[in-house]
Formats: C-alpha cells, sequence, structure tokens
C-alpha cells in the first residue's frame, strides 16, 4: 500500500502539452506569452478585472501591503488562525500583526470582534493601516459582516484566499471581496505550479504597481534606471504553462474535494465526538482540507493520538494550523480574545483531502478511524465511573 499523502499535487494531462510548448517556443526567459496568458485566464475563471503572476502567494501579500502604502509602524488587522505567511507578509514591510480570534460558525475571523477592536482603536485614534481577511480551509469569511465594518472607516482588506481558489459566498467568488486579493499555487494548494501565487484586483493602477514592483522596479527608460526599491516576484513563463493546465480543472478539482468532505462526513455520521468544519450560510467551501474537531472525553482519543495511528499506517494528517499568537516568533504581539482558536488547534486535525484521493484510500482512512475510535470507546465504556483510563493508549482518559 502507497502512503497516503494530506494534499498532494495533482496532475492532469494538459500540463505536460503547455510545458513542452513553453519550451519549444523558445520563451524560457522568465516572462513571455504562457504567464500573460495564466494572468488573463486566471482574471477571468474568477472573475477578476486585473492579475498579476508571482512567485507565491506570501510574495503576492508583500506586494499587496507594499501596493497599499503599508510600512513602518503602522498596524495591520490579521487573524490568529491562519498560515505564518499571512501574518510574515505584514512584517516584510515594518508593520504590526494584531490578531483576532476566530468565530466557531465558520473557524473565520469574527466580526463582532473586528467591530469592537475597530471601534476601540477608532477612540483612541489608533486604527490600523489594513486588515488581511483570510479564507480558511477553502471557506470565505463572511465578508457580508465583515466588509461594511472597514468600509466606514477607509481600510482596506487584502483577502488572503491562498487556500480557496474556487470557493463562493453569496454567489461571489473568493478573492473579488478583498481591495487586493491573493492566491497560492504551492504544492499543496488545490492547483499548484510547484510554487507560485497571483496577486488580482479591481483596480488597475494597484495591480500595474505590484508588476512594476514584481519586476526591479525599473522605470520606463533603455538603461536600467531605478527610482525605487523593486523585487524579483514574477512568475515564470514555463510555471505558467503548468498553471494553464491546472486552470482548465479547477471546478473538478474542487468537486473532488467537496466529495471527499461529504463522504467523510457521512461515513463519520454514526461516532460521536467528531465534529465537521462548519459551512457557513450562503458560502461554498472548496474544502480544501476536510477538518474535524474531536472530542477527547467522548472518543478517549486526542487529535494528536488520531494522528500518530494514522501516521502508523501511513496516512497523513496535521494538526489544524496553530494560533498566530501562540507563535513564539509574535509572541507579545496584540491579540483579541483568542479562546476560540485555542480550541480549534487543541481538538483540530486536518485529514486527508487531495483531489486525487482514491475510493479504496478513503474507505481505508474512514475503517481506520472507525476502528481506533470504537475501540476506544470499548474500553471507555467498561471505565470505573470517576476513574482514570488504567491502558497506555497515550493521552486517554484525561479529564479536563
Ligand atoms: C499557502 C498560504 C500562503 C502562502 O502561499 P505560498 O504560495 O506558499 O507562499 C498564505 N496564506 C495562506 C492562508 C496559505 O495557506
Amino acid at each position: 500500500m502507497t502512503r497516503i499523502y494530506l494534499s498532494p499535487p495533482h496532475l492532469g494531462t494538459h500540463e505536460r502539452d503547455l510545458l513542452i510548448e513553453a519550451l519549444d517556443s523558445g520563451w524560457i526567459a522568465p516572462l513571455g506569452p504562457q504567464l500573460d496568458a495564466f494572468e488573463a485566464e486566471f482574471a477571468a475563471s474568477i472573475e477578476a478585472d486585473h492579475a498579476v503572476g508571482v512567485v507565491s502567494g506570501t510574495a503576492a501579500l508583500h506586494l499587496a501591503l507594499l501596493v497599499l502604502g503599508v510600512g513602518a509602524g503602522d498596524d495591520v488587522l490579521v487573524p490568529t488562525m491562519t498560515f505564518a505567511a499571512t501574518a510574515n507578509a505584514v512584517t516584510y514591510v515594518g508593520a504590526r500583526p494584531c490578531f483576532i480570534d476566530s468565530e466557531p460558525s465558520s473557524w473565520n475571523v469574527d466580526p463582532e470582534l473586528l467591530d469592537l477592536e475597530l471601534s476601540e482603536r477608532a477612540a483612541r485614534d489608533a486604527l490600523p493601516k489594513a486588515a488581511i481577511i483570510v479564507d480558511l480551509y477553502g471557506q470565505c469569511a463572511d465578508y457580508n459582516r465583515i466588509v461594511p465594518l472597514f468600509h466606514k472607516y477607509g481600510i482596506p482588506i487584502i483577502e488572503d484566499a491562498a487556500e480557496a481558489l474556487g470557493a463562493k459566498y453569496d454567489d461571489r467568488p473568493a478573492g473579488s471581496f478583498g481591495a487586493i486579493s491573493i492566491f497560492s499555487f504551492n504544492g499543496n494548494k488545490i492547483i499548484t505550479t510547484s510554487g507560485g501565487g497571483m496577486l488580482v484586483s479591481p483596480n488597475r493602477e494597484w495591480v500595474e504597481r505590484a508588476r512594476y514592483l514584481a519586476t526591479q522596479a525599473r522605470d520606463p527608460a533603455p538603461h536600467y534606471q531605478h527610482s525605487q526599491i523593486g523585487y524579483n516576484y514574477r512568475l515564470s513563463n514555463l510555471l505558467a504553462a503548468v498553471g494553464r493546465g491546472q486552470l482548465l480543472r479547477l471546478p473538478e478539482r474542487v468537486e473532488a474535494r467537496r466529495a471527499t468532505n461529504r463522504f467523510y462526513r457521512q461515513a463519520l455520521a454514526g461516532v460521536s465526538g467528531i465534529q465537521f468544519m462548519p459551512e457557513i450560510d450562503g458560502g461554498r467551501s472548496t474544502f480544501w482540507l476536510t477538518c474535524i474537531l474531536i472530542d477527547e472525553q467522548e472518543t478517549g482519543v486526542t487529535p494528536d493520538d488520531i494522528r500518530q495511528h494514522l501516521e502508523s499506517l501511513d496516512i497523513e494528517s496535521r494538526p489544524v494550523w496553530k494560533p498566530m499568537h501562540l507563535q513564539p516568533v509574535f509572541h507579545g504581539n496584540p491579540m483579541r480574545e483568542g479562546a476560540v482558536a485555542e480550541d480549534l488547534f487543541k481538538r483540530g486535525l486536518c485529514l486527508p483531502s487531495g483531489s486525487s484521493l482514491s475510493e479504496p484510500d478513503k474507505e481505508r482512512i474512514v475503517a481506520e478511524l472507525v476502528a481506533l475510535l470504537s475501540e476506544q470507546r470499548t474500553v471507555s465504556d467498561r471505565r470505573i465511573p470517576g476513574g482514570t483510563l488504567p491502558t497506555a493508549g497515550s493521552g486517554t482518559g484525561k479529564d479536563r
């Protein structure tokens, strides 16, 4: 049996053809027609007006912050429940990430806490320069509640849709809610160029500015002239060819991940002590990753017991993101609340969710989960009331 990965790259047939076409055309120089075409096709697929392809989602975040004029001494609101790249980019421009807790109903940033944060900051004349709103695990944040909060103060939102390409909210695609929005084509994301990213915006000037900064900030002159600090952040023409091939299959990839999520929900419906990451009203998640919460008291196991057990069977699973306010590198950064994200981290587990996951593999994962959890339950049923579990199963029987 081969190893089951969490979210491996899923290649089709078009990538190879397009890549060969790019190689044969001689456009090995970083920029070229494949990149132009990828940007145009990508923008069209998510109804974005303008797009620029870059080397990573992180680079796209960095450029978004630069374009919006975020700099030294500024504060930027960031959900604590995210991947580190979201917060790291804020520090690249000398600004400070200020973290906000999640809401249990979507796991995304809590709009009520954002409201509170903004009104308190307005009162002491310390409004943030921008906010990055993350679409976690393929699910858009609750923008109908979030956008008006920032609109009121004229503060721009950067939508970090790195995990949410193909998602919808209120019938609009992920990536259409930010003043600037970004995507990632890292190997584990819903489509991949092995490494890459995209910045999109309805504002042409901002996208042109990002393109300029990403191309070493060259002034329009025949010689090499620079009046600003630039970056070497453009996606290469070869990788853009791979991206075009991947993009052709996007709707199927989203469907496959949603089907996997449905499969897990149905197959584990009878197992008490497991909850799934909720899908919010009006939202259509891609379920980039299917995430569950484990009730240790009910199941007799911790998420890490499950992870280690699956690992012993060559099945990869992962804890949910460790909240940013718990990261040593952000120790001391401002934080609003935090108990919800801490609880998600403590109880959460991401299950194998790749779009290439086969039916037999899905069956195998679920069979192993059900076997483990029913075995634990049999043990805990025999448990003396009030007593602790006598077995060696790690982390079992702990009282909270
Ligand atoms: C993957 C990811 C990024 C970074 O994208 P890269 O292409 O890996 O740089 C940023 N934010 C979130 C939420 C991500 O999941």
